[in-house]
């Protein structure tokens, strides 16, 4: 009989105890699905905001689940008002509110304004309330466009060269600084000699019809100014050749430079093999130059004084800057190519002088270019020496004027020794023959320096 009673009550307490495991069970899966979730919306706005009133400011809303209710208030200090929202007639999992400053009711004298967003999802969790985010942020209206004046700049620019322009951009809350492009280039200015002041050499690269380039500035509540740099354009021809590839030049450095992408080239005909190196192989060199040469340092330029570069004691040039070469291979066009720079030759093995100081920025084998020294001498500017059978110095480096920095080869892309010279601003290959000629320099870059500084300090 006591044993009986034992074991009913025993079933009766694992009857209990599996019936417990089932709510709790329940009451997890409950809270775990969607309709309990405890994730509040995400509400994605900065503490600070600078704001001009006009175009609305944008806050993006989201939320796992749907978003039910959402209120926008802006207060100016004193008084705070609701900024009505596009009412969601279902849930909506994002939502971009809007902000428009009020016709009536806000005054902005304080310059100051502050907004609260509370937001609320559907879940059934806090009783049925559902999960709520709140933020806010501190405005500074600011409806005030940056200034921007031209100071002085190179009288011209011709097709394929450069030009110094130097202007003055100020704002309080000035973000971005740029110079737009009508070939979609942005070049980035440097601070000059004062506050407020900049300078930036612009170039005009050799396949692009037209140049023109204005100033950008604008500040952090999105005002903008543009001022356009005038320069007087000068055209410049370029030459068109072709080239005859001999099977000694296919057989031997085409064949040897395809060594370098076996995988790539293994398949190619000559002819092919030929367009893989002077073409596909070429982009891919020059995107590793304009990737150490777009760099621009913040620091501000007290000077620009920079010699003619001289890289070759009595080289002659033997290919110019520019042309334009079609290369003819079993008399059929199969590749074509710009050469961007100059050749210069002299001894087998001569020294290759840095006649500027600057730092170096790249001392590596580059494809085509073979042994490539890249050397960084402020503003934007870059000067290259290919094809070096030595290289003198490394990466990081730091070079005073006419030292020597490599010794001439033809290593790369090159049927015999010579120097391979060019010169870039901030990415985009220009006449070497600019920088190499006193009288280009002294008029375009010193004298416009020296009439910057006597501008800004009277
Ligand atoms: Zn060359």
């Amino acid at each position: 009989m006591r044993q009986r009673r034992q074991g009913k009550g025993y079933i009766r307490a694992v009857l209990l105890l599996m019936v417990i495991a089932g709510i709790i069970y329940g009451i997890q899966k409950l809270f775990k699905s969607p309709l309990f979730e405890t994730n509040p919306p995400v509400i994605t706005l900065k503490e600070r905001l600078f704001w001009n009133l006009q175009a609305p400011l944008q806050v993006p809303i989201s939320d796992d689940t749907g978003l039910k209710s959402l209120q926008v208030i802006l207060s100016d200090g004193e008084k705070s008002i609701e900024i009505p929202q596009k009412a969601f007639k279902s849930p909506v999992k994002s939502f971009l509110a809007n902000v428009d400053f009020p016709k009536l009711g806000l005054s902005r004298k304080n310059g100051i304004l502050k907004l609260t967003i509370k937001a609320t999802d559907i879940s059934k969790w806090n009783f049925f309330t559902g999960n709520t985010a709140l933020k806010q942020a501190i405005i500074n209206i600011d409806d005030k466009k940056p200034e921007v004046f031209p100071l002085i700049s190179s009288y011209s620019i011709t097709k394929g060269g450069a030009g110094l322009a130097i202007f003055k951009a100020t704002d309080e809350n000035l973000e971005k600084l740029i110079i737009e492009t009508n070939f979609g280039k942005e070049f980035k200015p440097t601070p000059f000699y004062k506050k407020g002041y900049y300078a930036v050499l612009v170039a005009w690269p050799l396949t692009e019809k037209r140049f023109s380039a204005k100033i950008v500035a604008t500040d952090k509540a999105g005002n903008k100014t543009r001022s356009r740099l005038s320069f007087f354009l000068k055209n410049k021809k370029y030459r068109t050749s072709t080239i005859k590839a001999s099977e000694n030049f296919v057989n031997g450095k085409i064949a040897d430079l395809a060594e370098d992408r076996p995988n790539d080239t293994k398949d190619l005909s000559p002819a092919e093999k030929l367009n893989y190196i002077n073409a596909t192989y070429r982009d891919e060199n020059n995107g590793v130059i304009r990737e150490v040469t777009s760099k621009v340092d913040h620091n501000t330029l007290e000077n620009f004084k920079l010699q003619p570069f001289y890289p070759l004691k009595n080289g002659k040039v033997v290919a110019s800057h520019g042309d334009h070469r079609y290369y003819k291979y079993k008399g059929k066009i199969v590749s074509e190519a710009y050469h961007l720079g100059i050749d210069l030759a002299s001894v087998k093995r001569a020294d290759i002088l840095i006649t500027n100081p600057g730092v170096v920025v790249f001392a590596n084998y580059n494809g085509i270019y073979g042994n490539n020294l890249i050397v960084y001498h402020g503003l934007g500017l870059y000067s290259l020496y290919g094809h070096c059978s030595y290289l003198a110095v490394q990466k990081g480096d730091i070079l005073n004027a006419w030292e020597v920095g490599a010794k001439t080869g033809a290593t790369g892309l090159a049927l015999g020794d010579h120097l391979h010279f060019s010169i870039l601003i901030q990415g985009i290959f220009v006449r070497p023959a600019e920088w190499m000629d006193s009288k280009w320099m002294q008029a375009n870059i010193s004298d416009v320096i020296e009439g910057a500084k006597k501008m800004i300090d009277k």
